[in-house]
């Protein structure tokens, strides 16, 4: 029977682990906050997950630790120590990262654990929270294209999409670009309805409009309609990670010595906005944001 460790038990993480809750893997769960870990276990309880109290003792004897934390650092964060995943991962077991991380960090945790035979997979998910409840997200994968073959069954628990996009750091990089084209596609249809609204239009009907033309996206067709007209802003996916995640894209480009306009700025706008908002606000509440520059609210009469 295989052991699976799942570390990093947040908005996203959650729903992910749930997915790797089966009577024929054993399943360790690992949490920074203890209470977490205790509370999923014991509502799993029938599954026989259990809840381990270091990375070590989450990595020992087990095939594969999926990790989902921020940000890289995190998870290199984790590598050291007697209570560290170093610790515990044995040779021939592999570490797959969910994070949406960076490709320099991913790629030194990589070469750390080569030293000890260890695999390593970058592999950054999309579709959002409900996308990992309904266990239908894109994985982007990073790394050796047979090390994913052998993993892939544990995230076919939660992944529907599985794209090998590269070697390790290539699926950060496809995630933080992915992510950069929404903030800007946020602020930028937020821009032009506030715009359109001060000219006399009401945002419903712009969006009716745009959402069958060449403007929309992702954004005017669910973010906007489902959470800012109606004002619901739920909070799924941190303003702080979109902001992390478009800095990236941003890095990557410089790294490259690209002229990159559009993503500088958008870096630079979200930076502003996650100081100004604070580490709690949700990514659509950039909208609000938006709003406050301008003046003017998206919503109808
Ligand atoms: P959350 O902020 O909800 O959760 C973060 C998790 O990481 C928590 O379990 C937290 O533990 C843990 N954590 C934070 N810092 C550390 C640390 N230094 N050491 C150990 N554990 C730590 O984030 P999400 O679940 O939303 O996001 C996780 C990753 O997935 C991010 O990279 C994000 O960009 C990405 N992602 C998120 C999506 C979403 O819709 N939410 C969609 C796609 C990708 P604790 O409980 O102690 O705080």
């Amino acid at each position: 029977m295989s052991t699976i460790a799942f570390l990093g038990l947040g908005a996203i993480g959650t729903p992910m682990a749930r997915h790797l809750a089966r009577s024929d893997w054993n399943l360790r769960v690992w949490n920074r906050t203890a209470e977490r870990a205790v509370l999923f276990a014991k509502s799993l309880a029938a599954e026989k997950v259990t809840h381990v109290r270091t990375p070590a003792e989450a990595a020992r004897g087990a095939d594969v630790v999926i990790t989902c934390f921020p940000v890289s650092r995190d998870v290199e964060s984790l590598l050291d120590g007697p209570d560290g995943l170093l610790a515990g991962l044995a040779s021939g077991a592999t570490l797959v990262d969910c994070t949406s991380g960076d490709p320099a960090t991913s790629q030194r945790i990589a070469a750390r654990l080569a030293e000890k035979g260890i695999g390593f997979l970058d592999a950054p998910v999309s579709g959002g929270v409900a996308g990992a409840e309904g266990g239908t997200l894109t994985v982007m994968v990073g790394g050796d294209a047979a090390t994913l073959e052998r993993v892939r069954p544990y995230l076919e628990a939660f992944g529907k999409k599985i794209v090998h996009c590269g070697a390790i750091g290539a699926g950060d990089a496809v995630k933080a670009v992915n992510n950069a084209l929404l903030a800007l596609h946020l602020w930028s249809t937020a821009e032009g309805l506030a715009t359109l609204r001060k000219a006399g239009v009401e945002p419903a009907v712009a969006l009716d409009v745009i959402n069958t033309s060449s403007g929309r996206s992702n954004a005017s067709m669910n973010l906007f309609p489902e959470r800012v007209l109606t004002r619901a802003f739920p909070r799924t996916f941190r303003l702080a990670l979109l902001d992390k995640d478009v800095g990236i894209a941003a890095q990557v480009a410089r790294d490259q010595k690209l002229p990159t306009p559009m993503l500088q700025l958008t870096a630079e706008l979200f930076r502003a906005a996650h100081a100004g908002m604070g580490e709690e606000a949700d990514h659509v509440e950039v909208v609000r944001w938006v709003e406050q520059l301008m003046g003017v609210e998206i919503k109808g009469e």
